[in-house]
């Protein structure tokens, strides 16, 4: 098994799993998931997007992501800024209660850049981590970044005072792979650290 430390740079299709040193958080993102969200971000061009993260938790502190929402239609979304809006997210997350699933952090974009949080997302998720409102006390954040020819990506969990940076453990690929043999095929050692 391999670890990367800093920013991951995965390819396309992939089922990733991430966790921090000591392995005490972990979160898994599903495959169609990753490509969901790829799609938004090619989509949304050179300004950022976003939205919350869907999913449940597997034990204590190992998380699943099931769904990266579209950004909600009140957001504004500019070249270096993005302020999730709240339009429809009730009706999404009531849906996802009854699979199962609640609102476990947040996510967004950084068009052609790097996916390291701003002091502004780590001072949000620090105060969405203290809020009892959204009921969750330790709010995932998942920044893509680059482009379509590229992309990467941070995933890191929040507390009220701390921030945990996760790596990138394992990704695998359900898709045909290239010999012709379909069928999922580890892929570890072939991600590469991003820029
Ligand atoms: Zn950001």
């Amino acid at each position: 098994m391999m670890r990367l430390k800093g920013t991951k740079r995965l390819p396309p299709m992939t089922n990733a799993f991430f966790c921090d040193t000591d392995h005490y958080y972990c979160v898994r993102i599903a495959e169609r998931t990753l490509r969901h969200a790829e799609h938004l971000c090619e989509e949304a061009g050179i300004k950022e997007t976003g939205g919350i993260i869907i999913g449940h938790y597997e034990d204590e502190h190992s998380a699943f992501v099931n769904e990266l929402s579209n950004p909600p239609s009140d957001s504004i979304r500019r070249k270096a800024d993005f302020f999730r809006g709240a339009k429809n997210l009730r009706k999404l997350l009531e849906k996802a209660h009854r699979r199962g699933d609640y609102y476990i952090g947040e996510w967004h974009f950084h068009p052609n850049s790097s996916p390291c949080p701003s002091s502004a997302d780590k001072k949000q998720m620090h105060a969405f981590a203290r809020t009892t409102e959204i009921k969750c006390s330790e709010p995932i954040l998942i920044i893509f970044g680059g482009n379509k020819n590229h992309w990467t990506i941070d995933v890191m969990v929040f507390t009220a005072n701390h921030e945990y940076h996760l790596f990138c453990q394992s990704v695998r690929r359900s898709a045909p792979i290239r010999n012709g043999k379909a069928g999922t095929q580890p892929l570890t050692g072939t991600i590469s650290p991003g820029s």
